[in-house]
């Protein structure tokens, strides 16, 4: 095993909430490697931004990027009831006549490399085809990683130990910090899974609705459809469901899933989506993921942090996990530049913006428990209550953190039973 120098932070996993924190610590100066097991691009799901993300992308110096890119433009997101009708768009600029209203739809392989490239040419050192195995700590106190390059060579295992002063997570659903650490806990009622592709051709909307993206309920709102347009006249197509209904109890006789059967089993109750995909080509076999929401009861330690799908997941019926990942990139960094002005790297200093971190998380969560409440419709809730239109636009922009969001829950409490949050904890709790 070789061992190598000292870093000021080490990220490990390059995804937007790694990449984020670590252009805005390089940015001032500090030395920050990250670390990413993939060699090179690769397909990963999650491709729609609202836009909230906007402020992270400003601070990154990456909205020029996004606007000479071919990515859609998303200017709004619309659902269809369970009979297939298509109520109004939410429209962002409703509520936000600015710019930042429009945002886009995004292939991940481009999307996180040109974050990645990003954060190079702002200094970080980025380091492909690298996993961590695990995270040093010398009791409490993260200390470094033991990283190893692939595939291993003849004779030698290829693991290096790598130090540095924080150690920030950012590897995702891997979690790993979490696992090591046995941090998470399952949402219980929010027990998804997942199965989707790539579409090319088929019909879309013209105009402003051309980037939409649409969120289909299923003729008997057992599952969900997303359609989210990308580059290439591509389209991303998605179900979501329990995990029983659309995975345990589907079963084949010998015990195999048949992930495609399921797939258009669920495409047939959805006339509205199926009509768009006539003519649409298939363009990859059905994947298949089970997202259960989870959250960390931790966001930092001595000497580390959580962010992004490290720390937590949200069904991803909002779309609000880039901006989740953006955002938790964007507050750690800030929490660790400080950290390195004051020379203090304890949990209370590193994880200050989690708690305000976890309250606009929980505004999402929230509208999840509303969205999978069967009794309750956007479109019911807005006639009872059209003062709260406005509201729910923020949410759906991701303006958690800029604006109170909170004034629509008492009324939508009333259809909606929303579980109590997780609490943020500490080591002495
Ligand atoms: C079905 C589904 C649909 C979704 N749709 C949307 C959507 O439309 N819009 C949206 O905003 N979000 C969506 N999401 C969520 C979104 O994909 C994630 O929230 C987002 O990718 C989180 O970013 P991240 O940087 O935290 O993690 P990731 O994007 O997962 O990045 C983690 C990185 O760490 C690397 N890594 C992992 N382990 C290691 C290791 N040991 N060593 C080194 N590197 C490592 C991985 O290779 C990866 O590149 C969806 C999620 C699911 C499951």
């Amino acid at each position: 095993m070789n061992t190598y120098q000292n870093y000021d932070t080490i990220i490990i996993g390059g995804g937007p909430a790694g990449s984020t924190a670590a252009t805005l610590i390089a940015e001032k100066g500090y030395r920050v490697l990250l670390l990413e097991r993939y060699a090179e691009p690769t397909f990963k799901i999650g491709e729609s931004l609202i836009p909230a993300t906007y402020w992270t992308f400003k601070r990154l110096g990456m909205l020029d990027k996004l606007r000479a890119s071919h990515f859609p433009q998303k200017f709004s997101v619309q659902f269809f009831t369970r009979t297939g009708k298509a109520t109004n768009p939410f429209y962002f600029f409703d509520t936000n006549p600015h710019e930042s209203a429009v945002t886009w739809q995004v292939l991940r392989s481009e999307f996180d490399q040109m974050l990645l490239d990003n954060a190079a040419e702002k200094g970080v050192e980025v380091r492909r085809g690298i996993s961590v195995r695990k995270v040093l700590f010398e009791g409490e106190k993260a200390i470094g990683v033991v990283a190893q390059g692939r595939p291993p060579r003849d004779g030698n295992n290829n693991l290096e130990t790598i130090h540095g002063t924080v150690i920030v997570d950012s590897t995702g659903q891997r979690s790993l910090i979490g696992r090591q650490l046995d941090l998470n806990t399952i949402e219980p009622n929010l027990k998804k899974a997942s199965l989707f592709t790539h579409y090319e051709g088929g019909h879309r909307d013209e105009g402003i609705d051309e980037g939409a993206t649409l969120i289909l309920h299923t003729k008997d709102k057992d599952s969900w459809f997303w359609s989210i347009p990308l580059p290439y006249n591509r389209t991303s197509i998605g179900v979501v469901g329990e995990l029983d209904y659309l995975l345990q109890n589907r079963r084949e006789p010998d015990g195999k899933l048949n992930a495609q059967k399921i797939f258009d089993e669920e495409l047939q109750k959805c006339q509205p989506l199926k009509q768009r995909l006539e003519g649409a080509k298939q363009l990859y076999p059905i994947q298949t993921t089970k997202d259960f929401s989870y959250r960390a009861s931790r966001i930092a330690g001595e000497n580390w942090v959580l962010i992004g799908d490290a720390f937590g997941f949200l069904d991803p019926v909002y779309s609000t996990g880039l901006f989740l990942a953006l955002k938790s990139g964007e507050m750690a960094a800030d929490a660790i530049i400080e950290a390195f002005r004051e020379n203090d790297f304890s949990e209370t200093r590193l994880g200050s913006f989690g708690q305000t971190f976890v309250n606009g998380m929980e505004a999402f969560r929230k509208l999840v428990y509303a969205f999978y409440t069967k009794e309750f419709s956007f479109a019911r809730f807005l006639s009872e209550y059209p003062q709260h239109l406005g509201g729910i636009v923020d949410i759906l922009s991701g303006d958690v953190y800029r604006r109170d969001v909170t004034h629509i829950f008492p009324a939508m409490s009333k259809v909606c039973y929303f579980p109590p949050e997780v609490p943020l904890g500490s080591a002495t709790q």
